[in-house]
């Protein structure tokens, strides 16, 4: 049984490995949203398996049991499915019914939304960063804000995922307000939705400039350090080069 990410969506950034997994599955489980995402040549003539979200405990079950009836089954996330994706999820299934010896999991490595959204908005990820999810659905909120305020204080890079949903619309504005109050109002943003799919958004801009309210589910949003600065319509947080070796 295989886990792959599909990368951010389009067919150039899924990766060979990943690729040649699809050719050979004879069944594909997935989120209905990401197996829509696959050249449905790809899936022609397999045993599909997809559902909406909130389902990932019924597609993995489903997928253990392809796997167990000894198809050849191929799991599927966005991005890296090591990233909130399906890999923790099908490991501890897997754990959880003793049946880690019995089925082989392969875990393929996918591009994460975070390295597609920091191409697209320059080098911001030049020194270190955090990657938080903003979901609350299956991570209390006061865990979620006491990482944000140590990665704020800590200087972090700071990666934003599941920014925003209807249920809580204002947690990406709180976090924002508490990272300007840190870096300052002139700390470099980037709001990126739908990286390398269409309609895709780009923009870079300041924290006191931006409007929370442009991110969505489908948004990432990422906030710079301390000393990192806008060049033109790009994010740039130095690394220190300049600094060490002049010029
Ligand atoms: N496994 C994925 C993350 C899934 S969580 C990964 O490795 O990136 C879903 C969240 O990822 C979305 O709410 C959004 O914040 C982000 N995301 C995934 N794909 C994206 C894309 N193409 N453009 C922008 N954000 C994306």
């Amino acid at each position: 049984m295989t886990v792959i990410g599909l990368g951010p969506g389009t067919a150039g950034l899924l990766p060979p490995m990943a690729l040649h997994c699809l050719i050979q599955a004879q069944a594909v489980v997935g989120y209905d949203r990401y197996v829509d995402l696959v050249d449905p040549g790809l899936l022609q003539g397999k045993t599909l398996f997809s559902s909406p979200m909130k389902k990932e405990m019924e597609r993995t079950q489903k997928a253990v049991q392809l796997a167990l009836d000894g198809m050849n089954t191929v799991v599927v996330s966005s991005g890296d499915s090591g990233i909130y994706g399906m890999a923790g999820l099908v490991l501890e299934y897997l754990e959880r019914w003793a049946l880690v010896d019995r089925i082989d999991l392969q875990i393929i490595p996918g591009i994460p939304a975070l390295c597609a959204a920091a191409a697209l908005l320059g080098a911001p990820l030049m020194h270190d960063f955090a990657c938080v999810s903003l979901s609350d659905l299956l991570t209390p909120l006061p865990t979620i804000m006491k990482r944000i305020w140590a990665a704020a204080e800590a200087d972090f890079v700071l990666v934003l995922y599941n920014p925003k949903s209807r249920r809580r619309s204002s947690y990406l504005a709180d976090v924002l307000d508490i990272v300007a109050r840190q870096r300052g109002p002139q700390t470099p943003v980037g709001f990126v939705r739908n990286a390398f799919r269409q309609d895709q958004e780009v923009l870079a801009t300041t924290l006191e400039s931006c409007d929370p309210d442009r991110a969505d589910m489908l948004t990432i949003v990422i906030v710079g350090n301390s000393a990192s600065r806008l060049v033109s319509d790009k994010i740039l947080t130095p690394r220190g080069y300049f600094e060490k070796y002049g010029v």
